[in-house]
């Protein structure tokens, strides 16, 4: 049985995110060529095309899309988590982000509802970016 949490493997596309979720900094790629922000990490622009990119610090705030609350865990690494909220995430830049709400009861979570960074440390390779409530 697996209880060992899944967790990402950097590529060459987003080595450049998950080290900087280390430093606990939210970084974006901005296409070069017609500004947009996307997320996740690749190296073509699914707006236009073009491999030219810069990686921005992002605000680290948005709004909530979407969310479900989990009550069952999909794998025994989730089992002491539940409940727990997986959540689509608008950030300012207008990119969405999977992630957990965390530092909130689950049933107070809502769509609209403005939200922010915080980075959990999982190991001393992983940091997640995850989310919570922003402060007023
Ligand atoms: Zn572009």
């Amino acid at each position: 049985m697996d209880t060992q949490r899944p967790l990402p493997k950097p590529d060459q596309d987003s080595v450049a995110y998950w080290e900087a979720a280390r430093r606990h900094e939210l970084l974006l790629q901005q296409c070069s060529a017609c500004n947009k922000f996307r997320f996740y990490p690749r190296c073509i622009c699914p707006y236009c095309f073009s491999d030219k990119f810069e990686w921005r610090q992002a605000a680290g705030r948005g709004t909530v899309y979407s969310f479900t609350i989990i009550h069952r865990a999909p794998f025994p690494a989730f089992r002491d988590k539940v409940p727990y909220v997986l959540a689509l995430i608008e950030l300012t830049e207008g990119v969405r982000m999977m992630t957990n709400i965390l530092e909130c009861e689950p049933n107070m979570v809502e769509i609209g509802m403005p939200v922010e960074v915080t980075f959990e440390d999982v190991t001393e390779e992983v940091t997640l970016p995850q989310f919570r409530p922003a402060k007023a």
